[in-house]
Formats: structure tokens, C-alpha cells, sequence
């Protein structure tokens, strides 16, 4: 069955670092959508006639019901800029009020009921987008315990780290900046490779989520995997770009 498909609007396109750009969009047809925080979004997009479809993982930050679904009136996306790259001219040139369509939710990146004691969400860049959408879930699950690793190369490439700091506030809670060329006060230096290391990750009681930079994916999935994580014990969620 084909996934729903939605008509929303831009409210704003605001630069949050040197190279990424946060978008709001407002549901018009239908009003209003329903997702779980971690899923993304397929933009149903146009380039020189031809369509173009392109996956962003939903960034809001919002408090899911009991059964785990957050119903919405707004879509926030975060864009790295890619060079050449033909959506991100759309996006990064896109004005308020521009309407665009979606589809969707898709997804498995998302915390399901039989999470074990102690879990990392690691991502790079943009790949934190399914993590903040997931931090007023968190606290609710205080029997668990959740580390989050954000990579990134300097301190001016980081975002959100408002919302991720203040939700230290919750006992079950750790952020990890880690910074990969520059030192940092607060920060990690080094790639949240290293980080999860010194966090010394153990299959028996832990379950890691992936996003992001597929480099990144693949490294920490093998040095997992050295440490006898199973291919379930390992989220994995790629931001491979698309062949068309
Ligand atoms: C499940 C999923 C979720 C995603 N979520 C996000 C998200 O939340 N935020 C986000 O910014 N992106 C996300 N992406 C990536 C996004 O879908 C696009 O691939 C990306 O925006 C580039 O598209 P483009 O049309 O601008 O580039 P294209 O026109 O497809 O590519 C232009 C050129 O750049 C190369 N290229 C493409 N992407 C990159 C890159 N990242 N780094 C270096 N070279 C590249 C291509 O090989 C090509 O040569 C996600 C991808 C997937 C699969």
C-alpha cells in the first residue's frame, strides 16, 4: 500500500551551523500527521522535469502518547549542504510560504518496548535529527539508560545542543559532544568512536543506534561487532545518498 502522502508549507529556513539549515513546514492537506519519534520522510521533489525523492529524518521535539505516536501539526527537518547536490539547492534556496510534498512516515529507528538496561544514540551531523526527536521520550523510560554521542568536527558544526544538554537534567540522560579536530571545553576530543570506547560498550547489556554518515555506521558496526554485538544489538541507519 502506497504511504500517505502530505501537502506542507515552509514557515522558515533559518542556518544553524556553516553548513546545515533547519526547516519548519506546516501540515496543510491533510492538517495534521502522525510518526514515532526517530522515523523520516521521503520529499517528494522535481529537478529539470525529472522527480526526485529524497529521505530527512524528522527533527521535532514532542511528547509521544503511551503508545509511542506523536500526532503533529508541524514537520522540523535539519539539511547538511551538499555540493552540487540537487535537493540541497532546493531546500537552501526555498522561501517561506513555498509549498512542498511528502510522504510517509518510514522507519525502524525507533525505541521499541524490549530495549535493554543501557542504550547509545550515536550519530554524526545531521544524523542526531531521529535523536532529538526523541528526548522528551527518554526521560520517560527511567529504568534505562541512554547516551548520547553527537560527532562532529568542530564546536561551530554542533546544534541543538541546547535540547540535548538540558536533558542531563533527567538522572537517565548523558550527552557527549565529541569534537574531532578541535579541543573544546565539554567536549570529547576525538570521534565518538573513541568516546564509545571509554564507555566501554557490552553486548550483554546494551543496545546502540547508528545514524548518519555511512563511514561512521560502518566503523563503529565493525568495531561492534569485534565486541560480539549481534546484528540486533546494532540500529542501523544510513544516510546513503540516492542513485537518481
Ligand atoms: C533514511 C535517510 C534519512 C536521511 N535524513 C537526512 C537528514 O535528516 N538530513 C540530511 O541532510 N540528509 C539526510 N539524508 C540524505 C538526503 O536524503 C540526501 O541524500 C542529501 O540531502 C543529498 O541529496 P541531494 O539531492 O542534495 O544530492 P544529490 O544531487 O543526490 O548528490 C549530488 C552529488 O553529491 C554526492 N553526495 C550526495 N550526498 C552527499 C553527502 N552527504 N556527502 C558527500 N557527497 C554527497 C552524490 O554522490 C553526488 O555526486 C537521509 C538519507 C536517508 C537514506
Amino acid at each position: 500500500m502506497p504511504l500517505p502522502s502530505y501537502q506542507i508549507q515552509l514557515e522558515s529556513n533559518e542556518a544553524i551551523t556553516p553548513n546545515v539549515r533547519k526547516l519548519r513546514f506546516k501540515f496543510i492537506e491533510p492538517s495534521s500527521f502522525t510518526y514515532r519519534p526517530g522515523q523520516f520522510v521521503s520529499f517528494l521533489l522535481e529537478h529539470d522535469e525529472k522527480p526526485l525523492k529524497r529521505s530527512y529524518s524528522i527533527a521535532n521535539l514532542e511528547m509521544p502518547n503511551s503508545e509511542g505516536l506523536v500526532t503533529t501539526d508541524y514537520l522540523e527537518i535539519v539539511i547538511s549542504y551538499v555540493e552540487h547536490g540537487r535537493a540541497t539547492r532546493i531546500f537552501f534556496d526555498a522561501k517561506e510560504d513555498d509549498t512542498f510534498e511528502i510522504s510517509g512516515p518510514v522507519g525502524l529507528l525507533i525505541l521499541g518496548s524490549e530495549i535493554p538496561e543501557r542504550v547509545f544514540l550515536i550519530g554524526t551531523g545531521t544524523g542526531m535529527a531521529p535523536y532529538r526527536s526523541m528526548l522528551k521520550q527518554l526521560p520517560e523510560l527511567p529504568q534505562h539508560q541512554f547516551n548520547i554521542l553527537f560527532g562532529a568536527q568542530k564546536a561551530q558544526d554542533l546544534f541543538y545542543t541546547d535540547d540535548f544538554s538540558t536533558a542531563q537534567e533527567h538522572q537517565n540522560i548523558n550527552f557527549y559532544p565529541c569534537l574531532s579536530r578541535e579541543e573544546q571545553e565539554g567536549a570529547f576530543k576525538g570521534y565518538v568512536q573513541a568516546k564509545l570506547e571509554d564507555l566501554k560498550p557490552n553486548p550483554e547489556t546494551d543496545l546502540v543506534y547508528l545514524c548518519g554518515n555511512p563511514n561512521m555506521v560502518d566503523d563503529v558496526f565493525s568495531m561492534l561487532k569485534d565486541l560480539d554485538f549481534g546484528v540486533k544489538q546494532v540500529k542501523r541507519e544510513k544516510y546513503v545518498f540516492s542513485k537518481f
